[in-house]
């Protein structure tokens, strides 16, 4: 399917963008063996280090505020984890913008209620349209007491939004696409930075390839000038969480690659504000 873009969007229309987030990957953990899908990724385009800025609490709420809106907490108004009190209205993420120009558009997002739904503040994605949630149950929330049964919750989660994702990018093709997994940071959150922690990002790696794949098989890819972004939010201590400042922690990182992204030159992105204006520019953005 080659999409149409309607009359009078701000939005021109030059291709498709795919965003998958994973949170709480520590870069320090990335590489050829052990996330193969966001090496090759980086290979094909750029894969990079991303400061956590200064005025920015390493939660996921305002990290993902950041990315997803391209402005800071002085902007979106986002501290933590509970969204209350945002100005999102003011700073839409990049979902919404693409929507508001009409546009096809999905958001997808595994466990974590605040980004998709109206809980705590959220959602931090306001308008899509197709929106997909798998929950987890509310015990499998709770970080210090969720135990082995959290980490499998967490995983059947991801494992169905990735299902349902990878259903929706090989047919309808959105325009602009946000897909969350968040396994990876309750398994550091509940486990630390060891073994459960790698199985997780190994995990999530693979979703990463078949969600690539999906993108990649589309008969008419090659006509449709996609970009693919993956990203995560912040790092993990050695012991297991974050919000602090130190380097594993606010050493976040971006992978990416498309039409507009040179292998081998100087990364696009250096900030995590960086990424909803190179998304919304891939996607033809002229602003409005
Ligand atoms: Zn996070």
């Amino acid at each position: 399917m080659t999409s149409v873009l309607p009359s009078g969007s701000p939005l021109c229309g030059a291709g498709h963008v795919l965003v998958i987030g994973v949170d709480g990957v520590r870069f320090d953990l990335l590489g050829p063996a052990s996330t193969p899908s966001v090496w090759g990724l980086g290979r094909a385009g750029f894969l990079a280090p991303v400061p956590v800025d200064e005025t920015t609490p390493t939660w996921s709420g305002p990290c993902w505020a950041t990315i997803a809106t391209g402005t800071g907490v002085p902007g979106h108004g986002v501290t933590g984890n509970d969204l209350t009190g945002h100005r999102l209205a003011d700073h839409p993420d990049f979902v919404t913008l693409a929507t508001r120009a009409g546009l096809p558009t999905l958001l997808a997002v595994s466990g974590w209620p605040p980004l998709a739904l109206p809980e705590d503040g959220g959602p931090l994605f306001a308008e899509a349209s197709t929106r997909e949630f798998t929950a987890v149950p509310e015990a499998s929330l709770a970080w210090d007491t969720a135990g082995e049964a959290g980490l499998g919750a967490w995983d059947t989660a991801d494992e169905a939004i990735t299902g349902r994702a990878t259903a929706i990018l090989a047919g309808e093709a959105p325009w602009v696409s946000f897909v969350y997994l968040g396994a990876v940071d309750f398994a550091g959150h509940a486990t630390g930075a060891g073994s459960a922690y790698r199985t997780a990002a190994r995990a999530a790696d693979q979703r990463v390839g078949r969600l690539l794949a999906a993108v990649r098989s589309r008969p008419s890819y090659e006509r449709e000038n996609w970009t693919t972004v993956v990203v995560t939010d912040h790092g993990h201590l050695d012991e297991g969480g974050h919000g602090g400042r130190e380097p594993e922690v606010t050493t976040a990182w971006a992978a990416g690659a498309g039409p507009g992204i040179r292998p081998g030159t100087q990364p696009p992105i250096t900030r995590q504000d960086e990424i909803a204006p190179l998304v919304l520019a891939a996607a033809g953005w002229r602003g409005g």
